[in-house]
């Protein structure tokens, strides 16, 4: 028998990519009666569901910043673990992309789609790493989806800050950073790296880092930047959003050197336009070339596109006699922008 189209169970609504068999709504806009929801990011965990399944650590990320991540109830799986939703079955799969990250795998009448929400191939100690499903449907981003984003190696960016660090000994270094999964990752890179130094946080950064200890991520030494004196932070390393890094917020730090870990740093008219002096190329997202080659190991014979640079991602897909779509869901931001 011949599988329906996936078009006819996995549609797009107002509130966005809906599976009809199941009854629920993948990562949607806020008021959805079932989510389920791919990781802790506040565009892909909104506030207002009533039901909302999702892995442990994404609750807990939810909880964190909405007070509650859903107002009826809320349900747990681990990576792996398959449940029985309406017709379909649903597993939840590492995604490697922040602490809890999952990719959906949807299974109804012998088609497998998954729902990728957003990925990166690169190894990031902080989470469990991609976990690549073969599937017939893959649904995936496409935030660095243009050949000229080549990642490169976190570990090497992570030196040039050290580097730079042993240069100006008599200044701070303030690096951008996300508060989800961004800013833990650096710290552990860090510390992979043999620093050993408190690190110094903006105060916007503490509860997530919390967050990742309660789930037995160790970090290490960390400070509130906020009390620390001037001469304190002399020589030391200080995260903070990207936003308080051009604020008044940083006139705090002693003649700070100011940097940026984010994969959009690769574009140097950008982290120029920034003011950012030590641009660091370290990203969450897959890479041009993550991007192509997961679509051609999941062997799907089908591509849907959420967001992102979606025309260059569509017509390689098409190009490698795919079939492809772009979903164009709004509402999406890359947290490292
Ligand atoms: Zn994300
Ligand atoms: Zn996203």
């Amino acid at each position: 028998m011949r599988p329906e189209r996936f078009d006819s169970w996995l549609t797009v609504d107002a509130k966005g990519l809906y599976c009809r068999p199941g009854g629920f709504h993948i990562d949607p806009y806020g008021g959805a009666k079932r989510a389920v929801i791919t990781h802790g990011h506040s565009d892909h965990a909104r506030p207002g569901h009533q039901h909302v399944l999702a892995t442990r650590e994404t609750l807990a990320a939810m909880q964190s910043r909405l007070g509650s991540a859903a107002s009826r109830g809320t349900q747990t799986a681990a990576y792996g673990e398959s449940l029985q939703i309406g017709e379909v079955t649903v597993t939840l799969l590492p995604a490697g992309h922040v602490l809890g990250s999952a990719q959906v795998l949807i299974e109804w009448k012998g088609a497998r789609a998954v729902v990728s929400g957003d990925y990166k191939r690169s190894a990031d100690p902080t989470c469990p790493g991609f976990e690549l499903v073969p599937c017939d449907l893959f649904v995936t981003e496409a935030t660095f989806a243009l050949p000229v984003f080549q990642h490169g190696d976190a570990t090497e960016e992570v030196e040039k800050l050290l580097k730079s660090r042993a240069q100006f000994p008599e200044r701070a270094h303030v690096v951008g950073v996300y508060g989800l999964g961004k800013c833990q990752r650096v710290i552990a890179l860090l510390r992979d790296a043999g620093y050993e130094r408190p690190i110094y946080l903006h105060g916007a950064l503490i509860e997530c880092c919390a967050l990742y200890e309660s789930f037995g991520v160790r970090l290490g030494a960390l400070k509130s930047a906020t009390g620390a004196k001037r001469e304190e932070m002399k020589g030391e390393i200080v995260l903070a959003p990207p936003s308080a890094i051009a604020d008044r917020w940083s006139r705090r730090l002693p003649d700070p050197v100011t940097a940026f870990a984010s994969g959009w740093m690769r574009v140097r008219a950008r982290a120029r336009q920034q003011g950012i002096e030590l641009p660091l190329v370290i990203s969450d997202h897959a890479d041009w070339n993550e991007l192509t080659a997961t679509i051609a190991e999941t062997g799907a014979e089908e591509v849907w596109v959420t967001h992102g640079r979606e025309d260059a991602l569509l017509h390689h897909i098409q190009s490698t006699g795919r079939k492809g779509r772009a979903l164009a869901l709004i509402g999406r931001e890359d947290e490292d922008q």
